[in-house]
């Protein structure tokens, strides 16, 4: 009897021992708190709306528009390390939830922000919203979907905010993600497809630096390319970019845009590359305006997906209005207003090229 007493004591000990450390572990531990974050509100997020939208296989943009409105309403001010930015991450994880991915496949990496790193233009010109707290913590969201080979395209859109609405810059960028994660969600493609929302990149690209520096070199080699999808809402003309200046100053590596803009002109889409012959922007890279940066510097060709106006020169953005991103008018009243169906028929254009080379890759 005393002998059963003093074991079942001594187990008791040790469940509580493994409780305890699995408790510190859960605390210690980032990448669970923001999972179990988005996991506890699941039907808070059903209660939305949202989850009710059913991805329609042609209708391209569509859902990606829907998603707008939402964040617009509900996530304005995603400054890099404050907890609109975390609040805005929670979401992007609801919906993957929501649609069907299974947690195994999804993955969140924790990173600090750089101390008194705001985003340049928040700083300079007052941002509309101030994002709350700053917490100074940030994370890349990923969600994998294994295809028939290891061989990976990566598609890459970050998430946070100048402090403005950051319907265009980069609202637009992550529904388009989200729209395509949801088309690809059930099936098994040629490649492997790996989405990933960048946190922290009005900061200088913090989270895609760090995202590029934890790659295991057997990750770089099954990199195909990068798809970076940043700003396709507001500008005047959707734009490919790709490639990179070489040490003789030539642009070398532009096989992937190449063959992605051969692929927009077979659908008919009203994409372009920029103009040639500009002295000041090699044609036709994306310098290092955005996320694709760090991929390009360790010598992963890139696609970058942006609406501008490269017609006077530089990047305007648009005719009218001149640069939208980083300024009160990034906003969804905004640009619906002063564009009508600019916003639907850019999503629709750039959703529509993502699903085809997800679909085929990209021809070498
Ligand atoms: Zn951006």
């Amino acid at each position: 009897m005393l002998k059963g007493i003093r074991k079942n004591l001594k187990k008791a000990a040790m469940v509580f021992c493994l409780c305890f450390i699995a408790l510190i572990g859960l605390a210690g531990c980032e990448k669970r708190g923001l999972l179990k974050e988005a996991k506890s509100g699941l039907s808070q997020f059903s209660a939305t709306g949202l989850s009710n939208l059913k991805i329609n296989e042609t209708n391209y943009g569509t859902l990606a528009y829907q998603y707008l409105e939402y964040i617009q309403e509900n996530y304005p001010g995603r400054i890099a390390g404050s907890e609109r930015e975390r609040e805005m991450a929670v979401f992007i994880l609801r919906v993957l939830l929501d649609g069907g991915f299974p947690e195994e496949n999804l993955r969140v990496q924790t990173f600090q922000t750089e101390e008194n790193a705001a985003p340049v233009q928040a700083e300079e010109e007052g941002a509309s919203f101030d994002g709350g707290k700053i917490i100074g913590s940030s994370h890349n969201i990923e969600v994998t979907i294994n295809g028939e080979s290891e061989k990976t395209i990566l598609v890459g859109a970050h998430y946070d905010s100048a402090g403005t609405h950051g319907v265009d810059d980069n609202g637009s960028g992550v529904e388009v993600l989200l729209e395509s994660a949801l088309r690809m969600c059930s099936g098994r493609p040629p490649y492997t497809i790996r989405y990933v929302f960048f946190g922290a990149e009005e900061t200088g690209m913090n989270g895609s630096r760090t995202y590029v520096e934890k790659l295991s070199q057997e990750e770089k080699e099954n990199l195909l390319f990068m798809i970076n999808v940043d700003s396709v809402l507001a500008g005047d003309i959707p734009y490919l970019y790709g490639g990179t200046v070489g040490e003789d100053g030539k642009v070398e590596d532009t096989w992937a845009v190449e063959a992605a803009y051969e692929i927009a002109q077979k659908l008919g889409l009203k994409i372009q590359l920029p103009p040639e012959d500009n002295p000041d922007y090699p044609f036709p890279t994306g310098q290092r305006r955005s996320n694709h940066a760090p991929f390009a510097d360790v010598g992963i060709p890139y696609v970058y997906f942006e609406a501008n106006q490269w017609e006077q020169g530089n990047p305007a953005e648009t005719g009218k209005f001149g640069t939208i991103m980083h300024t009160e008018m990034d906003d969804l009243d905004f640009i619906d207003q002063t564009f009508p169906g600019r916003a639907q028929s850019t999503l629709a254009a750039y959703s529509e090229l993502l699903q085809e080379i997800l679909e085929n890759g990209l021809a070498q």
